[in-house]
């Protein structure tokens, strides 16, 4: 048998599994390699498995990580490390997918396989290890972080921490941290989160019940009113044993029974030009449900001065409408109706009667708009109106444009100070 021969029948037993390739013991391993319809012998301890992968896959340094970070490359950081170290802190930014997770979590997580994906452990061996995984799974661009966390840390990097929510809230807002969108991280959010709410009567009724039972941890709520009899047709807040009691006690008492995370701020009075900047001091949402032309003129000027949004609501009979005003990104109150309507052609509605339902509507999306704006997610009603009609049982939806002669938000605002509006009607 010639030496060809040899050489042949040789490969033909590597291929069927009779011989380890290094046993091919006249070949060089340069020869090999390059002759070998294999690329790689298949590694057989740890030790091999490290070596291979670290030829395979690329690393990165925790410098260029950083350098990324603030130049804000594109890029996905997972962090495939335990709970328990994740709690203790991790590089800001980054999507936790614990390495035991990673092949059932990871498509729902990062779905674009093209996606530039930086994992990264503790020390850089797990994070590997997760690379590989992620290559089988079809990601092309993966990357690893050597060293890994531990250096991070100790080079002093900046660091975010996760949440720390007690087991209860852990329990209570369950139904929200199962949500991708919401998440222990979106909990914490809401939890730091203040809303200002305009009146305790129709619609902030409903929209503070829904705020304060998702754990939005700061309700404002203005009003000068006491609760009466009238009022709890639609006013959820309040109940038949607090008649008499002013509505923001009334409410603070439904509120915190409610959901005890919540604080409430409670502001007794009516707002006008001179407490408008005191009570919307330290505020990131306002609701307002006061439907009287003074008041929106004034909510909307503070809201462009202080950017602000502003999720308005306001209901008539059966009909209702809601929109939400983000400052300079879209309209405001004034892009609409740069002045009010001269008090003698404002429409009455003091005696007008409402659907006690429909406040609970208009009320519920409000909350669901100041909910959004908190987590910063989904599309808010910016720019347009929703109007719903009860009778026909039917929504519009309206477009609305910023206008650049706004006297509010316009190039060339007009409009620099408070101004006080006579009063018209206020049925709440
Ligand atoms: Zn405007």
């Amino acid at each position: 048998m010639g030496q060809c021969e040899t050489v042949a029948l040789k490969y033909l037993a590597y291929f069927i599994g009779l011989f380890d390739a290094r046993s091919i013991s006249y070949l060089s391993d340069a020869t090999f390699l390059l002759t070998s319809p294999f690329e790689e012998p298949m590694p057989t301890t740890y030790t091999d498995l490290m070596a291979d992968l670290r030829r395979q896959i690329a690393t990165v340094s925790l410098d260029e990580v950083k350098r990324r970070l603030e130049t804000k490359e594109p890029m996905v950081l997972v962090d495939v490390r335990e709970k328990d170290e994740w709690r203790l802190g991790y590089i800001p930014g980054a999507l936790h997918v614990p390495r035991g997770f990673l092949e059932i979590q990871i498509e729902q997580k990062v779905p674009d396989k093209n996606a530039k994906v930086v994992l990264y452990c503790a020390g850089g061996t797990r994070s590997l290890l997760a690379a590989k995984t992620l290559l089988d799974l079809g990601y092309s661009k993966v990357e690893s972080v050597n060293p890994g966390f531990v250096r991070w840390k100790d080079l002093g990097f900046p660091m975010e921490h996760p949440p720390q929510l007690t087991e209860a809230q852990r329990e209570r807002y369950s139904r929200h941290i199962l949500l991708p969108e919401v998440g222990e991280v979106g909990q914490q959010k809401l939890l730091n989160g203040k809303v200002l709410l305009l009146g305790a009567g129709g619609l902030g009724s409903p929209a503070a019940l829904y705020l304060a039972a998702a754990g939005v941890g700061t309700l404002g709520i203005v009003d000068g009113d006491v609760v009466d009899s009238s009022n709890l047709q639609r006013q959820i807040l309040h109940a038949t044993s607090r008649v008499g009691m002013p509505k923001v006690d009334s409410a603070e008492k439904a509120l915190t029974d409610l959901n005890p995370d919540v604080k409430v701020i409670k502001f007794e009075e009516r707002l006008d030009s001179s407490n408008v900047d005191r009570i919307f001091e330290g505020f990131d949402v306002v609701v307002d449900g006061c439907d009287n032309f003074p008041t929106r003129y004034l909510v909307n000027d503070a809201s462009v001065f202080k950017k602000k949004p502003v999720v308005h609501g306001s209901i008539f009979r059966f009909e209702g409408q809601v929109t939400t005003f983000v400052p300079f990104v879209g309209p405001c109150y004034r892009c609409l109706y740069p002045e009010p309507p001269p008090p003698h052609l404002a429409p009455s509605c003091q005696e007008a009667g409402v659907l006690g339902i429909l406040p609970g509507i208009i009320g519920v999306l409000q909350a669901t708009e100041a909910v959004k704006l908190l987590l910063g997610k989904g599309d808010t009603l910016a720019g347009r109106l929703l109007t719903y009609d009860s009778l026909r049982m039917r929504f519009r939806e309206l477009k609305l444009r910023r206008d650049k002669n706004c006297p509010a938000c316009g190039e060339n605002p007009t409009i620099t100070g408070y101004v006080d509006y006579e009063g018209f009607c206020n049925i709440g």
